[in-house]
């Protein structure tokens, strides 16, 4: 077993282009959420199989909402029932708003070790529009704060290709990203996903998306500006300085099995079935221990697809000869054969047994993805 993953599904007010599952009401669920947490987190223990847990992630939502009290019951029972690596990373999600000097005193108690923070831009008036409730300076503070209690792995969001967004103005961001002392940085381009307002607005003509050419220029400056501070590529979205890669969403990417618990938390066996709790607060929160899911069996050409779309979006690529040993001869070779026209046309490189993206391909990996998949 390899992760832990508790889904918080509070939110204190709603960013304009989040479809994550949470909740800006229902304060009221809160007891009864953190004792269902609890209940969840015992009957299935089971499925660690006395196995290490190496990672735990809380994510949201908002973690960084709840009452410390309520995160240090969590972890005593997540204390009880399983078996946490010393080492193990342990990772709070938290809005920048929410770091208070007090709050960081009392989750030092605990044994949180890894901060993600939500800062997305340090520009006002996009913060604005997004409908982020901190600024920049808030965000600087956070980190400086955070680190100044003494963790020292921290990481923090970036998005881009926001509207109305310059190369200049996202300059300033990741320069201001990396004068702070943050050891991780995630940075993804704006998605415009159904039902949010984001993508109202957009619809309604109110805003207009990026272009592809200046969405180019922001990836590359991005890559250019954290390559010459030392951070490492290492993922499609995800730099870090050495030894400080996320270890939690690593093993996502490597397959590995985690336990996801809390209203829409999704779970992996790290083979053959995925399930995913109903995101329902309310259902949740009623039915301890017990909430409504469903599971997923994955058939083989699924599985492939899937270490095809993970691995190629690490820079360590993907390994045909793992590839091999776990889906077969045939497959291997359609794969290797589709894959030739883009090695080809420089999207791809091969180096023995190892597919990666190309710096070009990176900006085109969708439509490699989709040509390698075979599901
Ligand atoms: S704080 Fe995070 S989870 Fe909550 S609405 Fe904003 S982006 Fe979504």
């Amino acid at each position: 077993m390899s992760g832990l993953y508790l889904h918080i599904p509070f939110c204190k007010s709603r960013c304009i282009y989040c479809d994550f599952y949470s909740t800006t009401s229902k304060e009221n669920l809160l007891p009864a959420f953190v004792k269902a947490v609890c209940k969840e987190l015992e009957v299935r223990r089971e499925e660690a199989n006395n196995d290490i847990i190496n990672t735990i992630y809380w994510g949201g939502g908002t973690p960084s909402c709840l009452p410390v009290k309520a995160i240090a019951q969590i972890f005593d029972t997540i204390q009880k029932h399983y078996q946490i690596a010393p080492d193990a990373e342990i990772t709070l999600e938290a809005n920048p708003d929410d770091i208070e000097p007090q709050f960081i005193t009392e989750i030092k108690e605990l044994s949180i070790n890894r901060f993600s923070l939500g800062v997305q831009t340090f520009n006002n008036n996009q913060l604005h529009f997004l409908g982020r409730r901190h600024t920049g300076e808030n965000a600087r503070k956070a980190v400086m704060t955070i680190a100044e209690a003494g963790f020292e792995n921290i990481s923090i969001d970036l998005i881009y290709s926001l509207p109305q967004q310059t190369l200049k103005d996202w300059e300033i961001d990741v320069n201001t990203a990396l004068e702070l002392p943050i050891k991780h940085l995630s940075a993804y381009s704006l998605m415009y996903e159904e039902g949010t307002r984001l993508t109202a607005l957009r619809n309604r003509g109110i805003i207009e998306e990026t272009e592809d050419e200046l969405s180019v220029a922001l990836f590359n400056s991005l890559i250019d500006r954290t390559t010459t501070a030392g951070f490492e590529h290492y993922e499609i979205s995800n730099f870090a300085l050495s030894g400080y890669r996320s270890r939690h969403n690593s093993s996502y990417w490597n397959n590995s099995p985690y336990i996801g618990i809390g209203p829409g938390a999704h779970s992996f066996d790290g083979k053959y079935s995925r399930r995913c709790n109903k995101e329902n607060l309310m259902t949740y929160s009623c039915n301890p221990g017990h909430p409504p899911h469903s599971i997923e069996k994955l058939n083989d050409a699924e599985r492939c697809d899937e270490l095809v779309f993970t691995a190629l979006r690490t820079c360590e690529g993907l390994d045909m000869e793992i590839l091999t040993q776990k889906f077969g001869n045939k497959i291997a070779r359609h794969i290797i054969a589709n894959a030739q026209p883009h090695i080809a046309g420089g999207l791809l490189s091969q180096n023995g047994n190892k597919l990666k993206l190309t710096h070009r391909g990176i900006f085109l990996s969708d439509m490699v993805m989709r040509d390698l998949m075979i599901g």
